[in-house]
């Protein structure tokens, strides 16, 4: 349509004042910050807090438990905790409480939601050595810790955000989209950076944790190899290629050692 109003470089431009508007409209009304975040080791500003991030990852958990199979076995539950509570202790967001699933599911896989809610596949648990294990919690707590997932949601809900701090009995209309994104997010896979940079707190993790960061290395492998049969998993379908993720993981090892 060409008689319109506003050509199309104001009307961005009017857009991008109106969000503009809405973003300073959350700074006053929600109280949000610019952060340092020790994960990404960047300011970023956040205006979903902890406690609502951890409200949508528990939505999403609670789905899946509900919907799926769960290895219940006290020993590998045992196992897989054990090793989590290491990691999350020397994450960079030890303060959150994070939650530890095992499903019934022969696949290598892995995802990890906001909050701390972290599922791990018994295919994953059975096939990796304990360092190789504390690698895969490590990438997966590495997400939470940079807020992936809370980052896309935020740049998808911003306005909706507003909305609901308007009109009072929004929230758990806001809080269905947003698991609606999260879900999105977490099945189609992040983006190659974002999969270098969980590899990379990974290795920082695992490290600090008294475990071999090396085992991320044989992980691969092991995952390149599964992934053959089972082309589908979360884990290895983000973009980076195997080989990619070594050299990376083995940088940041070397760069641990320099210190
Ligand atoms: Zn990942």
């Amino acid at each position: 349509m060409k008689n319109r109003l506003f050509s199309a470089a104001v009307f961005d431009k009017i857009r991008n004042l109106t969000r503009l508007c809405l973003v300073s409209m959350l700074v006053s009304i929600w109280g949000c910050a610019t952060v340092y975040n020790p994960a990404t080791e960047r300011n970023e500003f956040y205006f979903i807090n902890d406690r609502q991030e951890a409200a949508i990852g528990k939505s999403i958990a609670n789905d899946i438990i509900k919907k799926n199979k769960l290895v219940k076995s006290r020993k590998e539950l045992s196992y897989v905790r054990s090793i989590g509570k290491k990691i999350a202790q020397v994450c960079d967001r030890n303060y959150l409480s994070y939650h530890f699933y095992i499903l019934d599911d022969s696949g290598m896989n892995a995802f990890s939601l906001p909050g701390g809610f972290v599922f791990l596949n018994r295919g994953i648990v059975e096939k990796t050595t304990e360092d190789e294990l504390a690698f895969v919690i490590g990438h997966e707590i590495g997400h939470v810790c940079a807020r992936h997932s809370v980052k896309r949601l935020q740049a998808s809900l911003g306005a909706a955000l507003v909305m609901g701090l308007v009109s009072k009995g929004i929230e758990n209309d806001l809080l269905n989209r947003a698991v609606d994104i999260v879900y999105n997010v977490v099945s189609l896979g992040y983006s190659r950076k974002d999969e270098l940079l969980a590899d990379s707190l990974a290795v920082k993790y695992t490290y600090k944790a008294g475990y071999d960061p090396r085992a991320g290395i044989s992980l691969m492998g092991k995952l390149e190899k599964d992934d053959k049969n089972q082309y589908t998993m979360i884990f290895l379908r983000s973009h980076p290629p195997v080989k990619d993720r070594i050299n990376s993981i083995k940088e940041k090892i070397k760069e641990l050692n320099r210190k």
